[in-house]
């Protein structure tokens, strides 16, 4: 059963496969919006060249990976392209907790798991305007191996499938579009009656508004 966070942080999700331009949209939006933060996963997965660990990612071993996930510290985890990768149920309560507005950039299996916890998760997708997009993104970065690169493009559809899943999805052709889309999405979503009557649960008593938090 999903339950609604009793917080004031709004938790968003966004997901998509390599290649799609995430990466370039999530910093694009993080600069806009500087009262929302990046969630920092723990990965198994090697740090690319200039990759820097507790900043793109915390990078750390299998068998670590194994503890922590044990233990019970992950929100969610997930098996991507070979390797592990999982978020901090302790970083992300205390975030939302403090009123700070949360951003995960996961993929869909994490989303799934996710959804089953929070109903109030707004969770995005990211699609290429072409597979011949793709390809040529995952090609340019050249940050990956082309054994890499191969492997994503293949598991690329896989992931795609699975868009319908989302609440919002948003098609990366032109750069600036997609990330005004992404930033409306964050707007609308604090926006939420919901959201706001934890947010300003004061302001809503001194105007004498009664609030069902039965929803
Ligand atoms: P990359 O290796 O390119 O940084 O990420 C590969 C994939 O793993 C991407 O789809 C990314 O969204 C996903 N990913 C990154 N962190 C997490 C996480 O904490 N949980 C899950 N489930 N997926 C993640």
């Amino acid at each position: 059963m999903s339950v609604r966070p009793l917080t004031s942080g709004c938790l968003f999700m966004i997901s998509a496969p390599s290649g799609a331009g995430k990466s370039s949209l999530v910093s694009g939006l993080l600069k806009l919006e500087p009262n929302l933060k990046l969630s920092i996963s723990f990965t198994t997965r090697p740090p690319r060249p200039g990759e820097v660990d507790g900043r793109e990612y915390h990078f750390i071993t299998a068998n670590d990976f194994l503890i922590r996930k044990n233990r019970g510290e992950f929100l969610e985890f997930a098996e991507v392209h070979g390797n592990y990768y999982g978020t901090s149920k302790l970083l992300i309560q205390e975030a939302m907790k403090s009123g700070t507005d949360i951003l995960l950039e996961i993929d869909w299996q994490g989303a799934q798991q996710v959804n089953k916890q929070f109903d109030q998760v707004a969770s995005i997708f990211i699609l290429p305007p072409s597979i011949d997009a793709l390809e040529e993104r995952l090609n340019k970065r050249g940050q990956d191996s082309q054994e890499v690169i191969t492997r994503r493009i293949l598991a690329a559809g896989g992931e795609m499938a699975h868009a319908p899943e989302f609440e919002y999805v948003i098609i990366n052709q032109d750069f600036d579009l997609a990330l005004s889309e992404l930033r409306a999405i964050v707007k609308a979503t604090r926006c939420r009656t919901s959201q706001q009557i934890v947010r300003n649960a004061a302001l809503f008593a001194q105007l004498g508004i009664q609030t069902n938090t039965s929803f």
